[in-house]
């Protein structure tokens, strides 16, 4: 693709991890347990150690806390080293640790970009962290001197949510790579809509910027929300922070072995996307026909963002369908919108019915 930088960006001298770390981090060790030196050695191996009940039933015991099945498929998978990898509880548990590895509650502050995922700001206020907000302009895309006028030494994080939610655009890869160059913090890209957009990860761009940290999910394209699994790829020196305070074992045995299955098939993936791409073309040609959407959004997502003449009435009248959407219209910019996800052909049929009967 093009607009990648050609070189090292000189800016990116200034940069120092260290100046960004919690003190009470810096120091931490993480929790050992006595497994890990011998995990490796084989089944012959007498587990005494953990007070564990010693009969099999596949779950008895405690789980790789390193999680090295799969980090050895996702690294192939991803053209990155294990040692960048981290897996957690869902992205959800990712973006906690990130804030809780750098941001010093009531001092420190981070950058998100409304209209965009509730959950930056749901953990700033969890993690007592002040969240910066500087709005998309009308094109959805970050307005990059707002922002760098909002930052001072002490804004360690900027969320960039890309393929956005609610909106489903892209951000700019130059916006992107301005704010790698500009901001000294973390900038975290949140993927977790990128299976489903012909764009590059910006996992590719891991050695150019050590400010980068790139998160993903099996949630969405993957097909296994309920399994609760998040990725995040950054520099093995941002990994081995959050590895630090990480729950040891934060990804369960039965989610490691049904990741581990997912993502090794990656026919049934790309096959289901492909169906949910066609699935939203399908939608969005019908929904040019019905006379209350006024505007349909360019979608790199497996959901259609829509303007309508009245979100809370429309979304009322597909509620008594039995048709549950959600209603964006309180977020910045996305006044009267409705945010239809993907279903399968027959659902996507049904909520084409439902809003043709609507009058
Ligand atoms: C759905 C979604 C996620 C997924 O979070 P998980 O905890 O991995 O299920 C992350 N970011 C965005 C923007 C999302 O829409």
């Amino acid at each position: 693709m093009s607009g990648w930088a050609q070189s090292k960006p000189l800016d990116m001298d200034k940069f120092n991890l260290n100046n960004l770390i919690r003190e009470n981090i810096k120091d931490l060790k993480p929790y050992s347990s006595a497994r890990d030196e011998y995990a490796s050695l084989g089944s012959e191996m007498v587990f005494l150690d953990a007070n564990e009940n010693p009969n099999s039933n596949g779950v008895n015991r405690y789980p790789d806390p390193h999680q090295r099945s799969l980090k050895s498929i996702l690294a192939k998978q991803k053209n990155v080293e294990e040692s960048q990898i981290l897996v957690g509880n869902g992205s959800d548990e990712i973006l906690d640790l990130l804030f809780r590895t750098f941001c010093e509650p009531k001092k420190d502050n981070i950058i998100s970009l409304p209209p965009t995922y509730g959950m930056y700001k749901v953990l700033a206020g969890i993690n007592a962290i002040e969240n910066r907000e500087v709005l998309l302009n009308l094109e959805f895309q970050p307005d990059i001197e707002t922002i760098i006028s909002k930052v001072d030494s002490d804004s360690k994080l900027l969320f960039l949510c890309s393929p956005n939610n609610p909106t489903g655009n892209l951000i700019d890869t130059k916006k992107i790579e301005d704010l790698l160059i500009r901001f000294q913090g973390l900038v975290i890209i949140d993927e977790a809509y990128i299976d489903f957009s012909k764009t590059n990860s910006w996992v590719n761009k891991l050695s150019m910027y050590p400010n980068l940290v790139v998160t993903q999910t099996l949630s969405k394209a993957y097909g296994m929300a309920g399994i609760r699994l998040g990725m995040c790829f950054a520099s093995e020196a941002i990994i081995d922070l959050l590895k630090k305070i990480k729950p040891p074992y934060n990804v369960n045995e039965l989610t490691q072995k049904q990741a581990v299955n997912g993502v090794l098939d990656i026919a049934k993936v790309t096959n289901q996307v492909t169906e949910i791409l066609t699935e939203r073309q399908n939608l969005k040609e019908a929904l040019r026909e019905i006379p209350f959407i006024q505007n349909i959004y360019n979608s790199e997502a497996n959901f259609l963002l829509v303007k309508v003449d009245d979100a809370d009435m429309r979304y009322n009248q597909l509620l008594e369908q039995q048709i549950v959407i959600r209603n964006r219209s309180k977020q910045p910019l996305c006044d009267n919108t409705l945010r239809f996800t993907i279903g399968t052909p027959e659902e996507n049929i049904k909520l084409i019915k439902a809003l043709k009967v609507i009058k």
